[in-house]
């Protein structure tokens, strides 16, 4: 198959397919300097961080604890992609409580301002 040979709706339907399916995670990776599968953790791994790996943690009346939007890895180092991944899915999570979502939100609004207070930093885990 060679795509260069196809008319040019083919193209477009097909970014409005893509569009649909994954708007936000399109904006996370062209945000970030890596593809976009570095800004995905096995879901085995995210539940291996610790609490403090996450913007909040929503209680459910059943006692269940959410743990939401992980920015950062096991080592407690903030990760530059997840963080932009976090914010981008802010608005998809459905949240329970208004309080824990303007917290998340506070959260990592912080760290993006801390980064930029300082400046560009030199590697991808870059703190200091
Ligand atoms: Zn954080």
């Amino acid at each position: 198959m060679d795509s260069r040979s196809r008319p040019k709706r083919t193209a477009s339907s097909r970014f409005i397919v893509l569009v649909a399916g994954d708007l936000l995670g399109i904006a996370a990776a062209t945000l970030s300097p890596h593809p976009v599968g570095a800004a995905e953790w096995p879901a085995a791994y995210i539940r291996a961080l610790p609490d403090e790996a996450f913007a909040v943690i929503e209680g459910t009346p059943e006692g269940v604890r959410l743990r939401r939007l992980p920015h950062h890895d096991r080592t407690g180092a903030l990760d530059l992609p997840h963080l932009r991944s976090a914010l981008a899915r802010w608005h998809q999570v459905r949240w329970r409580d208004p309080a824990a979502a303007a917290a998340a939100r506070e959260h990592l609004e912080e760290h993006s301002a801390r980064l930029r207070a300082v400046g560009r930093p030199r590697g991808a885990g870059g703190t200091d």
